[in-house]
């Protein structure tokens, strides 16, 4: 049986933190499925559709052959199991992420106890890349070069003027 992983998020938008997830978690498992989430009671600053073409541009310029991505507006583990899907990527970098990643992997294992949650620490040098991170500065002017895809800084600038 293929290993299937699904990598969840908001990517709004993607950065190049999360690019690296998905380039390490491709090499580990037989596909990669990233889920856009698209949750009625967040707040987002492009559609989901805009989001998940996004991350698809960025991961056909990073040459990512075993992935697709999806959009999803309920649980994860529900998705996963219409997929087949065995593992839920979360990627780690602050202790403030550990307490919240700790909790919905436990939350996930209470309703889905055969999926497992696989956590993967950031790269040192995406650390301190979040999506929120680069909204606030692109919306104050500060230079987003080499935290998202080339492509889509002018496209945030535009989205964030709207
Ligand atoms: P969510 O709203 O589900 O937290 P995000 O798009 O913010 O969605 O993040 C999706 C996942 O990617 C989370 O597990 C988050 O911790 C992880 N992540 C975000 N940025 C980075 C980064 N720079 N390095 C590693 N993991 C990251």
């Amino acid at each position: 049986m293929p290993k299937i992983a699904v990598y969840p998020g908001s990517f709004d938008p993607i950065t190049i933190g999360h690019m690296d997830i998905i380039k390490r978690v491709s090499h580990i498992f037989d596909q990669v499925i990233v889920l856009v989430a698209n949750s009625s009671d967040k707040k987002y600053l492009f559609t989901a559709e805009e989001r998940a073409d996004i991350v698809r541009k960025a991961m056909n310029q990073m040459d990512v052959k075993n992935s697709e991505v999806c959009i999803h507006d309920g649980l994860t583990t529900e998705f996963m199991k219409s997929r087949k899907a065995q593992v839920i990527v979360r990627g780690l970098r602050a202790v403030a992420d550990f307490e919240y990643e700790g909790t919905l992997a436990n939350m996930n294992y209470r309703i889905a106890p055969e999926i497992e949650t696989f956590m993967i620490f950031s790269r040192p040098e995406y650390y301190f890349i979040s999506s929120r991170g680069v909204k606030e500065l692109a919306r104050n002017g500060g230079d987003v070069t080499g935290l998202i895809p080339d492509f889509l800084g002018p496209a945030l600038i535009k989205k964030l003027a709207d």
